[in-house]
């Protein structure tokens, strides 16, 4: 059987500490696979350490060398490995997936991972294509993996994300992240991101207009994260997500579909939650929806 390893990485050597090598060709393709789910997921809980607060701690910088090389042959292999078509990984009280119910527009629906999250990233680039641009920040991307099982997506930055620097940077974010260790998830099995990427200090609730011009960016994030589930948080992002002008309390309660490929649960947003803790025991009941179809134990 054809090795999935070219020439070069046969060639390469793994640098394992301060005492030793391996070469890469002593390694299985399943050795290299494992070990670079395992640094990818330890680069990804970094990443979501860092957008969510963590100001540092020390390390040997040859550690972060060490790392990225491994990452860098390993993700090589496994993207080779990777089944072409997505698939979900438990969803087995989820109903049977509707017509895709979301207007196409120019763009709007990629090809199932078609694109890198960087590619998307490069052609925001600088964005001017709606008025939030004037006096913001920060364009806040997305945070946390690259490759999540479950994606939380919401209307836009929080008031003083923008100054921070990174998505659900408060109080609500804090809450997320309580409700995330209560699903039992790992924080690096999760991600953030927002239908608008920008929210300059003192602005008002993103118009339609705003919301055209960032959705299609929105959209090709997801299928490049390719997500197992998607909890949409609030009315904004469930109304973007789902095409349909209801409110969060009509569509909660209930699993669906984002362009009949992953599974959708509407939840009250953290924000909202902070303002009314009444809603809380709701939210935690939707939430629980979302672990039982994610096959997670539900207490
Ligand atoms: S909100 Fe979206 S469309 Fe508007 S300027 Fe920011 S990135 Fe561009």
């Amino acid at each position: 059987m054809e090795s999935p390893v070219n020439a070069s990485e046969r060639e390469s050597v793994i640098p394992v500490g301060g005492t030793g090598a391996v070469a890469a060709s002593s390694l299985t393709p399943q050795q290299r696979e494992g070990l670079g789910r395992v640094v990818r997921e330890a680069l990804a809980g970094l990443q979501l350490m860092a957008a969510w607060g963590c100001r540092g701690f020390d390390a040997d910088p040859a550690l972060t060398d060490r790392l990225a090389a491994l990452a860098r042959m390993t993700a090589a292999v496994e993207e080779r490995s990777r089944p072409p078509a997505p698939s979900l990984r438990a969803a087995p009280a989820l109903p049977a997936a509707p017509p895709s119910t979301i207007a196409a527009g120019p763009g709007c629906l990629p090809p199932w991972k078609s694109e890198s999250l960087d590619l998307i990233r490069r052609e925001l680039g600088d964005c001017r294509r709606c008025g939030l641009c004037e006096n913001r920040g920060n364009l806040l991307f997305a945070a946390g993996s690259p490759r999540p099982r479950l994606l939380f997506v919401a209307d836009g930055p929080e008031e003083g994300d923008d100054a921070a620097g990174r998505l659900f940077s408060g109080e609500a974010g804090a809450l997320l992240s309580r409700m995330i260790r209560a699903m039992n998830l790992p924080l690096d099995h999760t991600a953030v991101c927002t239908v608008i990427k920008c929210r300059p200090p003192g602005s008002p609730p993103p118009g339609k207009d705003e919301l055209a011009a960032c959705r299609p960016f929105l959209f090709r994030q997801i299928a490049a994260m390719a997500p197992d589930f998607i909890c949409a948080l609030g009315t904004t992002a469930a109304r973007t997500l789902l095409d349909t002008d209801q409110g969060i309390a009509g569509l909660r309660g209930r699993l669906q579909h984002w362009e009949g490929r992953i599974g959708l649960m509407p939840v009250y947003h953290p924000a909202y939650l902070l303002r009314k803790p009444s809603a809380k025991k709701t939210a935690w009941q939707d939430l629980k929806l979302v672990m039982a179809a994610m096959g997670r134990p539900v207490r």
